[in-house]
């Protein structure tokens, strides 16, 4: 492999989506690796929000129906702009809420599970409060999480195998909660292949794509998933806090929500405000109540340059830049002496998401060292150093830059000098 910075310069002018990378606020001095976390602002984003905010300012309460697009409608207009991103139809994705509210009224709505189906699977390397929220929805449903909640686990620390979540689905499961990428290794689980397990033994499947939405293309609806839902800050580049995404199945529309709010009225009727709730009838009838336009505006923008980007392509180029990571990290000796990275993501693309999680004892720190030469990664406990190149704005030679600082740290011991412990946020 040509590990010279020249071969970087190289792929980057070769790069198909290398002009989107002058849309984003990218910072000199500042290699940002944590697109993965929080996604950068760009220009398409920053006009959509302030086009919100100049409807407020000229329009107030009229800009609900006549700006442009109207605010009333504004959260199905952005789900229908989202569902090619997984493969559904323009009703089956709803833009609402977060993450985690969404897996509370999805599961809320899929209960009350029969009596003999009343777990729920999960893994044990699980986003934290994809977990709390079961085993509170458990709970609320009289249930017991200790018996209830099925925590596959994982051999080795760093994987899940989809036979062993597979061989949990005993006929007492009512449903299977799963990342599609996991958040500190970066694998990628088979999802056709656990919907299809899954419904064969009588399961439902939803599916947390916080980590693939926007980088992986999915294929819900021919898949046949039951549900997801997914956070639209990270990959998506919606901005802190930006309004989440959900999908429903259609075979479900008929299901009442989990958590019923006026907002998910038929909008034909909802200024009608009567006291008996009449759903929208597809994935909007599971918003709850007045969604946060300042939140939601920036994923006007940032959709409109998913779809012209076109997500196959932000796949193959996120990939291509895993690879690089990976091949450039192994040809500098870097998982040799002294170094000991070790590469704790799948090298199949059929099981890799967006990032690339370095492993090193010295992890904490060695994030910290990365920091202060000006390179942007995260930490997640134990040892696993993040990186992820974001296809839309992530140069190969930024790449480069940031694995000659890996190289360098240890080098130079530069990690040594930096305090243990992660810092408050990692
Ligand atoms: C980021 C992330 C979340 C965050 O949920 P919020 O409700 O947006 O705070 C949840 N689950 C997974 C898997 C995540 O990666």
């Amino acid at each position: 492999m040509d590990t010279s910075r020249d071969e970087a310069r190289r792929r980057d002018a070769a790069d198909p989506l290398r002009p989107y990378r002058d849309r984003f606020y990218t910072q000199p001095g500042t290699i940002y690796l944590d697109g993965n976390s929080l996604g950068l602002l760009s220009r398409d984003a920053e006009q959509t929000l302030l086009r919100v905010l100049e409807e407020w300012k000229t329009l107030g309460i009229e800009a609900w129906l006549n700006a442009d697009p109207p605010w009333f409608t504004l959260t199905e207009s952005l789900g229908a702009l989202m569902a090619p991103l997984v493969g559904a139809e323009p009703d089956e994705v709803i833009v609402t809420a977060s993450t985690t509210v969404n897996l509370h009224t999805l599961v809320a709505g899929f209960f009350p599970l029969t009596p003999t189906r009343r777990k729920i699977i999960t893994t044990s390397l699980d986003f934290p409060s994809d977990i709390y929220a079961l085993q509170s929805q458990i709970r609320l449903h009289g249930g017991d999480p200790a018996t209830d909640l099925i925590v596959v686990p994982s051999r080795d620390g760093r994987l899940i195998e989809e036979e062993d979540i597979v061989a949990a689905m005993t006929p007492d499961v009512a449903m299977a909660i799963l990342p599609a990428v996991y958040y500190r290794s970066g694998q990628l689980l088979d999802i056709a292949r656990l919907t299809a397990a899954a419904h064969a033994r009588g399961v439902l499947i939803g599916i947390d794509g916080c980590h693939s939405v926007g980088l992986v293309p999915h294929q819900f609806d021919r898949w046949g998933v039951d549900f997801a839902f997914w956070c639209s800050y990270k990959y998506l580049n919606s901005g802190p806090g930006g309004t989440a995404g959900l999908y429903l199945n259609r075979r479900h529309f008929g299901i009442a929500p989990g958590m019923t709010g006026w907002w998910g009225s038929d909008k034909a009727t909802q200024f009608d405000m009567r006291h008996a709730f009449a759903g929208a009838g597809n994935a909007g009838a599971w918003q709850i109540g007045t969604p946060p336009l300042l939140s939601t505006a920036p994923l006007h923008g940032s959709l409109m340059m998913f779809a012209e980007a076109g997500i196959e392509n932000i796949r193959a180029a996120s990939l291509a830049r895993t690879d690089y990571l990976i091949a450039l990290i192994e040809a500098m000796g870097l998982t040799d002496a002294p170094y000991y990275y070790g590469i704790g993501t799948p090298r199949d693309h059929a099981r890799r998401g967006g990032h690339v999680a370095v492993e090193h004892a010295e992890g904490t720190r060695i994030a910290k060292a990365l920091k202060m030469k000006g390179v942007i990664p995260d930490f997640r406990p134990p040892n696993i150093v993040r990186l992820a190149p974001i296809a839309l704005y992530t140069s190969y030679e930024e790449c480069w830059q940031a694995v000659q600082h890996l190289k360098a740290i240890i080098d130079e011991r530069t990690y040594e000098a930096v305090a243990s412990g992660r810092e408050l946020v990692a």
